[in-house]
């Protein structure tokens, strides 16, 4: 089938439909999510996993998890160490680079790795010597692409990097860079412990234009301390003329019994929810006025971007980092607690740095749970990728795909799916279910309708964040 163009440039984000439809749900980067891994899943299971997808030789995607920061913001919920320890650095890296050997003893050598992304914590807090390292032996025991047929990219503190930094980093074959921006009013910065002038972020965007980078990404956080529509309409006037070419606006949950160094963010400082709901759609409008397109969750994207060109082209995938355009890759996380997704697995390491260390010095995989998908699981992760990607489900492609009858199947979620569609978020016809722009907005609430572990229970909605 091809792929209506989904990509809608005039989608309004309506305020007053997001507010009716505030849901908390899980923002489906696996599916299942996290929350189904268990411990019963071990080393044995990835290493079958790893046979399956040997025969099938897709491509590789690697995630290396670095989760060293100098110093901490106080919004973060990232799992990160801060130290300035260099010993305990020397020590995970001797770690992760065992792991490399290990993995790529595992994997054929000839998979090419077609998409590679460094993330943490703060990447370069490793010396320049260390960052080198890390690349020669991921190098040495993977089949590492040149930079124009593959999607290398790196998360950058612009606190952190220097011209020199920069240079190396695209000397090791980085062509992608993501910025962690958030906000550029200096109230909010030193609200959260996170300061970064404006001339320091425009000098790392043109120093990475310069040296030739392909693509810089912008995270930006909606929702912090003393932030106002006004003050955030300004953020985004001035993100907009840096002109990245991705851009990810993300809430910022607040959820200090869970996150310690989030109490130092004090309650009444942050915007009221009604406040949060007009930045996200000042902002969105914004964006989209520009230029920009909305690719689903949190993301946007320039229309020659390829990204935006991967949804026209129905080949976007969703997973742990976010939006993808590396269809079919069988994806290996290095570090403490990255997940990994091979064939029909997800295996995820250690969360405490001292149990991934341990595991590695005895030269073992440091897998601490993970999930064997059965063949509802595949079917059900396949509706939900459609959904969140491409905004509609092919009914024919997916009975071929999974030998199975649609509509009754599905019988019990597309009663339920009649419903949303007479409130005019999708339509259902026999051999296509299409969200309308409406619909796009709560895809989350969508998915869910998929989701069989979706209890709907009072634990499973404090685990997830809502849409403001
Ligand atoms: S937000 Fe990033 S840089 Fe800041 S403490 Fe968390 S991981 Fe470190």
């Amino acid at each position: 089938m091809e792929y209506k163009k989904t990509v809608a440039p005039s989608l309004a984000w309506d305020r007053d439909f997001i507010q009716n439809n505030n849901i908390a749900g899980p923002r489906y980067t696996s599916y299942p999510t996290a929350i189904q891994f268990h411990e019963e899943y071990g080393i044995k299971d990835y290493e079958m996993a790893v046979k399956r997808s040997n025969q099938k030789k897709r491509p590789l995607s690697l995630y290396f998890h670095i989760p060293f920061c100098d110093t901490i913001c106080y919004y973060c919920a990232c799992n990160k160490i801060v130290t300035a320890d260099k010993k305990r650095v020397r020590h995970y890296l001797d770690q992760l680079i065992r792991e490399i050997e290990i993995q790529g003893s595992l994997f054929k050598e000839n998979r090419p790795v077609v998409q590679l992304h460094w993330g943490g914590g703060t990447p370069t807090f490793f010396s320049h010597s260390e960052m080198t390292e890390l690349m020669y032996h991921t190098g040495r025991n993977f089949n590492l692409l040149d930079s124009e047929q593959a999607e290398y990219s790196i998360e950058i503190d612009p606190r952190g990097a220097d011209i020199d930094t920069l240079s190396l980093i695209h000397g090791l074959g980085f062509n992608r860079i993501s910025l962690g921006i958030q906000d550029f009013d200096e109230k909010v910065q030193k609200a959260v412990n996170r300061v970064q002038p404006l001339p320091l972020v425009e000098k790392v965007v043109h120093a990475s234009r310069d040296l030739g980078f392909q693509s810089i990404n912008m995270d930006l956080i909606y929702g912090l301390p003393y932030q106002t529509p006004q003050s955030y309409r300004e953020t985004i006037e001035t993100v907009i003329e840096l002109q990245p070419d991705r851009i990810s606006l993300f809430n910022y949950a607040h959820l200090p019994h869970r996150f310690k160094t989030q109490r130092q963010i004090k309650d009444e400082t942050l915007p009221t929810a009604d406040e949060k709901l007009e930045i996200l759609c000042d902002s969105a409008n914004t964006l989209m006025r520009v230029g920009y397109v909305y690719i689903g969750m949190d993301h946007f994207a320039k229309r020659e971007d390829s990204l935006a060109i991967a949804q026209q082209q129905g080949q976007l995938q969703r997973n742990f980092q976010g939006y993808s355009t590396a269809r079919e890759a069988d994806l290996i996380g290095m570090g403490v607690s990255a997940i990994s997704h091979i064939d029909n697995t997800y295996s995820q390491n250690y969360k405490s740095a001292n149990r991934y260390e341990d595991a590695l010095t005895e030269g073992r995989l440091p897998i601490e749970r993970g999930y064997t998908l059965c063949a509802d699981d595949l079917l059900r992760q396949e509706v939900i990728s459609q959904l969140t990607c491409h905004n509609q489900i092919d009914i024919p492609n997916m009975e071929k795909h999974h030998q199975i009858n649609f509509t009754s199947y599905f019988e019990a979620e597309l009663c339920e799916l009649d419903a949303y569609q007479k409130q005019g978020l999708l339509q259902l016809s026999p051999t296509v279910i299409t969200l309308t722009e409406l619909g796009r907005l709560i895809v989350r609430r969508l998915c869910l309708v998929f989701d069989i572990y979706n209890s709907g229970s009072q634990n499973q909605k404090n685990t997830y964040s809502r849409i403001i």
